[in-house]
């Protein structure tokens, strides 16, 4: 029996060192990954470096032992260029470039973001929705229009991960800290706190003062986080529901790592039932960074003819989502 071809996908722009193994038919046969966390504190890029460097191999390796192939059966290698941190995205390329060339493999370089909305297309079989893109640094309403990426909506500061993560240090709860907010969340009461919504963009930063303002008055960190995560949550109910009439569409898709979580997954389905409109969240092992897909965001281009030379595969640490053609759709 001939193997269909196959693509590896290496993500290192933050956190995650990943790599995924993906068919040119959309079949994921592996998405293994090492995750750099803390028990306190935050992310330091150096250690995060190194993280990446001494996890690379290992990770790949596990990849395609879990897909039961070796490297001679890749077709193509897709890394993440950007964006993110210039040394952690320098050790995906660089992983990335030596492998084409020592085996021989077509090498693509695909941006980030964009992969975290495709995945989201391939996992739940939505086509054309508006996209909820919340992650660590990103917090975005995005549709496609005219084969761009447009970006309706955005945080006028931080991303709405960061903002957990930010309010997480200072309480004492580690790296990541969505997660252990929202169990905390579960046992709290509402607690007013700054809501923040300008047309379709959300600030965050209001809600990072007064949280933390809170933590030192000794208000219970569990009334805390549910009232962090209800205000912020609704504030991206709210510009979802405005992206959603304005542009029209028919569905919603959440995506980016704080989709993993339940009650703003809860709350946007809310939303949507009343307007008519299908709501999905993309799959957990897809929400945070992942290698898988950064090799289906690599098919994706690869088969509508892009690839690039090793020696030209550059980073682009600030590439934005509205800056890639989407030549696939
Ligand atoms: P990404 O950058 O897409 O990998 O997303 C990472 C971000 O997702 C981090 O800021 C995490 O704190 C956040 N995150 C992960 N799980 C959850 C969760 N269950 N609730 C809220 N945020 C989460
Ligand atoms: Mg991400």
């Amino acid at each position: 029996m001939k193997m269909e071809k196959l693509c590896l996908g290496i993500e290192s722009t933050a956190h995650t060192m990943g790599c995924g193994i993906v068919s040119f038919s959309g079949k994921i046969l592996a998405n293994e990954r090492a995750v750099y966390t803390t028990q306190t504190g935050g992310m330091n890029p150096s250690l995060v470096k190194e993280h990446h460097k001494k996890n690379a191999e290992t990770v790949i390796d596990k990849a395609l032992e879990k897909a039961g192939v070796s490297i001679k059966d890749i077709s193509l290698i897709s890394y993440a260029h950007g964006p993110g941190i210039s040394p952690m995205l320098l050790v995906g390329r660089n992983n990335a470039k030596d492998l084409a060339k020592k085996h021989n493999i077509t090498l693509i370089g695909v941006n980030h973001c964009v992969a975290h909305l495709t995945i989201g297309n391939l996992t739940t079989s939505i086509k054309d929705p508006v996209y909820l893109y919340v992650s660590g640094v990103n917090t975005q309403v995005i549709a496609l229009e005219n084969k761009l990426f447009r970006i309706f909506g955005e945080t006028l500061d931080v991303g709405l991960g960061n903002a957990l993560d930010k309010f997480g240090r200072e309480a004492g709860l580690g790296f990541p800290a969505g997660p252990k907010i929202e169990q905390l969340a579960k046992k709290g009461k509402y607690v007013e706190l700054p809501y923040t919504v300008k047309g379709m963009d959300v600030s965050f930063a209001g809600l990072v003062t007064k949280t933390s303002q809170l933590l030192k008055q000794n208000t219970p960190i569990e009334d805390i986080c549910f009232s962090f995560q209800e205000t912020c949550f609704a504030m991206l109910a709210e510009v979802s529901e405005r992206a959603i009439a304005y542009t029209g569409k028919k569905e919603l898709l959440l995506i980016g790592g704080v989709a993993a979580n339940k009650r703003l997954a809860e709350m946007l389905d809310i939303m949507c039932k009343e307007r008519g409109v299908i709501f999905k969240a993309v799959p957990l092992d897809y929400s945070g960074d992942q290698g898988t897909m950064i090799a289906w965001q690599g098919i994706l281009e690869y088969t509508n003819g892009k690839s690039i030379d090793p020696d030209q595969a550059d980073i682009r640490p600030y590439e934005r989502t509205d800056e890639v053609p989407a030549i696939w759709t």
